[in-house]
């Protein structure tokens, strides 16, 4: 079965290879506080920071997931207010998760054919954590690089927190543009589930260390203390992060794979271009992802589609949320091969 599935996701081919080498190397049993653990820490951080281009002053965490981040955020991060920019369902989660943890979260939706634009935003300048998913990974919906830096520029500021679960690993992220960025790896980085990646600026930290909250076992001041160390404050997914290092070791450079990413998301406009009765769901060229292809039909033949698409050995990516039913949706991740894509545009174009 190939998964086109947007996470969890289909792995690397090399995973299994590598999940032996770390059997063999003992790796599996090591101490989370032992200079073994310390050094492949390290390694997938540096690998992290040169291979995506994330700036040398920014710290990054190991953290559960990404959900696990949106609650370190509002714990450690949101001292009073936060504003959620969203329009799927992952910004309105990120906005409920917080808003049980702190009182000042505001939702703004907007629509999934609009793009944001900071010059209706009227907040508050210097006030509240910023919220954006950069890429909605329910409606294939995302916040360009542009848009980004945009808002960094009218609100240079205030802090910005970025979900970008379902894009880092696969596109490029100018990281400079906001302070707080996380993803989780069985999305973009071709990874088994279980392993959140979350990276601060240092006005991130100032903010974490001024508010000082140490009330959880993931405070973010107490990580802080951790990563001086290159540890966390838990037992942490020791293989998951081995296999990042890994994977990191073996991928292009981001912008590389961004390429490969934008040339494949062509591929798939002009295939659902030709279409009619299935078609690219967001109608705003801008305002579409790179690495989620969210498709619409009817109700009956996204049925027949996805059951179809199964026989064949094809698995298809939920429709999600409001979208469920008249939706499926195809991960332009890059862990997909070439000839993978090309099976499933074959078994697609009997359809009009
Ligand atoms: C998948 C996803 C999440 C949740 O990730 P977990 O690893 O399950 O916590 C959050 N935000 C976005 C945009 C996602 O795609």
């Amino acid at each position: 079965m190939i998964s086109f599935y947007p996470g969890p996701s289909r792995v690397h081919d090399e995973i299994p290879a590598y999940v032996a080498d770390a059997y063999e190397a003992g790796i599996l049993s090591i101490n989370h506080r032992s200079e073994e653990f310390m050094k492949i820490s390290e390694k997938t951080i540096r690998l992290l920071k040169r291979k995506l281009e994330i700036p040398h002053d920014y710290t990054i965490f190991f953290t559960g997931s990404a959900t696990e981040c949106w609650e370190i955020i509002a714990q450690s991060v949101i001292a009073k207010s936060s504003f959620h920019f969203f329009n799927g369902s992952f910004g309105r989660k990120w906005f409920e998760y917080t808003s049980r943890i702190c009182n000042g979260a505001t939702p703004f939706e907007f629509g999934i054919n609009d793009l944001l634009d900071e010059k209706e935003f009227k907040l508050v300048k210097g006030e509240g954590v910023i919220c954006l998913t950069q890429n909605e990974t329910s409606n294939g919906t995302q916040v360009s690089n542009r848009i980004m830096s945009g808002i960094r520029e009218q609100y240079p500021r205030q802090l910005i927190a970025v979900d970008a679960t379902s894009s880092m690993g696969g596109v490029y992220l100018d990281f400079s543009a906001a302070d707080i960025w996380f993803a989780s790896v069985q999305k973009c980085f071709g990874l088994p589930a279980g392993l959140g990646i979350m990276v601060c600026s240092p006005t991130a930290m100032e903010k974490a260390t001024k508010l000082g909250e140490r009330n959880h076992y993931n405070s973010l001041t107490f990580m802080a203390e951790m990563m001086d160390k290159w540890q966390t404050p838990f037992t942490p997914n020791v293989l998951n992060i081995y296999l990042l290092n890994r994977v990191m070791e073996a991928s292009r450079p981001i912008r590389d794979q961004h390429e490969k990413i934008e040339k494949r998301f062509r591929s798939w406009i002009d295939f659902f271009n030709e279409k009619e009765t299935i078609r690219h769901l967001i109608t705003n060229k801008q305002a579409r992802s790179l690495t989620v292809i969210p498709v619409q039909s009817t109700e009956e033949l996204v049925t027949t589609i996805k059951t179809k698409a199964k026989k064949k050995g094809l698995l298809l990516g939920e429709g999600y949320g409001d979208l469920k039913s008249t939706t499926f949706r195809i991960a332009n991740f890059p862990a997909l091969k070439k000839k993978e894509i090309g099976k499933l545009m074959k078994f697609l174009s009997r359809y009009d």
